[in-house]
C-alpha cells in the first residue's frame, strides 16, 4: 500500500497550527460554548450548525481535527466521532428506518447491535433477520420490499466471517437499500469498505484507532448529505459525540495506527505459526492465515489482518480451558482488544459453567489479542497455558 497519503492524514490534514501558536500538537478545546461578534454570524450558526462552532455537542475544534483526519483515511466525505463504537452503530442504523421497516443483519453482528436488532428495534416496529453472510445469496434471498438496511460486520470479531462487501454492495445499490459495515477488525489501513461500495463504514474506535486502552469512542463514516443527516438528527439530539479530551487522546493514537498495526502483524504472524503447531488446538481461525475457509475473499477485499483471532483447544473439560487461561502471567484476562496489550478472552466466560460441552468446539473457543509485546514475551506466557493442561492430562 502506498503509505504516504496515511502520513499525510494522520501528521496534517485538518490541523491549523497557525491558529494555536504553531503548537505541533492541537489543544484540547474544552468549550462548551462559541461566542459571535455580529447578530448575523450568530443568525446564520443557528440556521445550520454543521460547518460552523456554536455549541459543543454539535462540532468543537479538537473533534473536527479528528473527524477530518478519520473520513479521509475510509475514504469518505465526512466522519461523526461518538462516545462508543455501539453508540456509532445505534445511531446510523437509527437513521436509515422508519416503523414497518425489515432489517438484513450478519449472523452473530457484534453483541451490542445484536441486542439492538433483537430488543430495541421491534419496539419499533422493526424486524431483523439474520442471516449467513458467507453466502450472498442468504443476504439477496433475505430481501424483503421493506428492507432498507443491510448490517455487515466483516470479518466478524469471534467467527471471522468475511462478507463480499463488492458483492453485497452492488445488490444493496441495485435494490436502493443502505449498506453499514462495521469495519473495526481491519480499520481503513486494511480495508476501506466505502470504496467498495458500502454507505457507511463504521469502527470502535476503542480499539485500534486509539489503541492504547484509555478511550471508549465510535466513528461512522460515509456521504456528505448522510453524515450531515445523522449530525442533524440522531447526533445532536441523543448529545452523542465524544468529549473533546477524548477526541485529543484519539489523535495522539492515531499518529501512531500504522507502526502499531505494522509490528502486531509481524507478532501475530508469529504467534499464529505457533499455535498451528500445538497438538492441543485443535484449529484457528484467522483471515490472513493461508488455511482459513474464506482466505480468498480475505486476500481479495483485505490488505491486513492484524492481532485478532480465535483457536479451538482441543480438551474435555471446562477446568482445562480455565487453567490455560488463569495459567499465564502477562496475557490479560479482558474483554475488547485493539490495544498496547494482549488479551484472552474464552468463550466459556459468556456461559454458566455447567452448559459446557466439550462435542461443541465453539465452547472450546478461545479468543485472543496480539498486543504490543514481543513474539516471544507472549508465546512463552502461552507455553504456561499449555503446560498447564498438560500436566492435568497426564
Ligand atoms: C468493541 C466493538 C464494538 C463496540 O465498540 P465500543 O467502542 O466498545 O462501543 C463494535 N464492533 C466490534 C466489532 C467491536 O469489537
Amino acid at each position: 500500500m502506498d503509505e504516504g497519503w496515511v502520513s499525510e492524514i494522520i501528521n496534517e490534514l485538518g490541523e491549523n497550527r497557525d491558529a494555536y501558536l504553531n503548537a505541533v500538537t492541537p489543544p484540547v478545546f474544552q468549550t462548551s460554548n462559541f461566542s459571535f461578534h455580529s447578530v448575523e454570524d450568530f443568525r446564520s450558526a443557528l440556521r445550520d450548525e454543521t460547518s460552523t462552532f456554536l455549541y459543543s455537542r454539535g462540532n468543537n475544534p479538537t473533534l473536527n481535527i479528528l473527524s477530518k483526519k478519520l473520513a479521509a483515511l475510509d475514504h469518505a466525505e465526512e466522519s461523526l466521532v461518538v462516545n462508543s463504537g455501539a453508540g456509532a452503530i445505534f445511531i446510523a442504523v437509527l437513521a436509515n428506518i422508519k416503523s414497518g421497516d425489515h432489517i438484513i443483519s450478519v449472523e452473530n453482528p457484534y453483541t451490542w447491535a445484536r441486542k439492538m436488532f433483537e430488543n430495541v428495534l421491534p419496539r419499533f416496529n422493526v424486524s431483523t433477520t439474520f442471516v449467513d453472510g458467507r453466502d450472498v445469496k442468504n443476504i439477496e434471498e433475505a430481501i424483503r420490499d421493506n428492507t432498507s438496511l443491510i448490517y455487515l460486520e466483516s470479518p466478524n470479531s469471534w467467527t471471522f466471517y468475511l462478507q463480499d462487501l463488492e458483492a453485497v454492495a452492488q445488490i444493496a445499490q441495485s435494490r436502493n437499500i443502505i449498506t453499514i459495515c462495521d469495519n473495526s477488525y481491519a480499520t481503513p489501513l486494511y480495508q476501506r469498505p466505502i470504496d467498495l461500495g458500502i454507505d457507511i463504514a463504521i469502527q470502535s474506535a476503542t480499539k485500534y484507532l486509539n489503541g492504547h486502552s484509555d478511550v471508549v469512542a465510535g466513528v461512522i463514516s460515509g456521504k456528505r448529505e448522510m453524515i450531515k443527516k445523522i449530525f442533524n438528527s440522531e447526533y445532536l439530539n441523543l448529545g452523542i459525540g465524544t468529549t473533546p479530551f477524548n477526541a485529543w487522546l484519539i489523535l495522539r493514537g492515531l499518529r501512531t495506527l500504522p507502526v502499531r498495526l505494522e509490528r502486531i502483524s509481524k507478532t501475530t504472524d508469529a504467534v499464529v505459526k505457533f499455535l498451528k503447531e500445538q497438538p492441543e488446538v485443535e484449529s484457528i481461525s484467522f483471515p490472513m492465515d493461508s488455511d482459513f475457509e474464506q482466505a480468498d475473499l480475505a486476500k481479495k477485499q483485505m490488505t491486513g489482518g492484524c492481532g485478532l483471532f480465535s483457536f479451538i483447544l482441543r480438551v474435555a473439560h471446562v477446568e482445562d480451558v480455565e487453567k490455560f487461561c488463569q495459567a499465564m502471567k502477562h496475557v490479560l484476562m479482558a474483554v475488547s482488544w485493539g490495544g498496547y496489550e494482549s488479551l484472552i478472552m474464552p468463550a466459556v466466560a459468556g456461559m454458566e459453567k455447567g452448559e459446557f460441552d466439550y462435542k461443541n468446539p465453539t465452547h472450546r473457543r478461545i479468543r485472543f489479542y496480539t498486543g504490543l509485546e514481543e513474539a516471544g514475551y507472549i508465546i512463552e506466557d502461552l507455553q504456561r497455558g499449555f503446560e498447564a493442561v498438560r500436566v492435568k492430562n497426564c
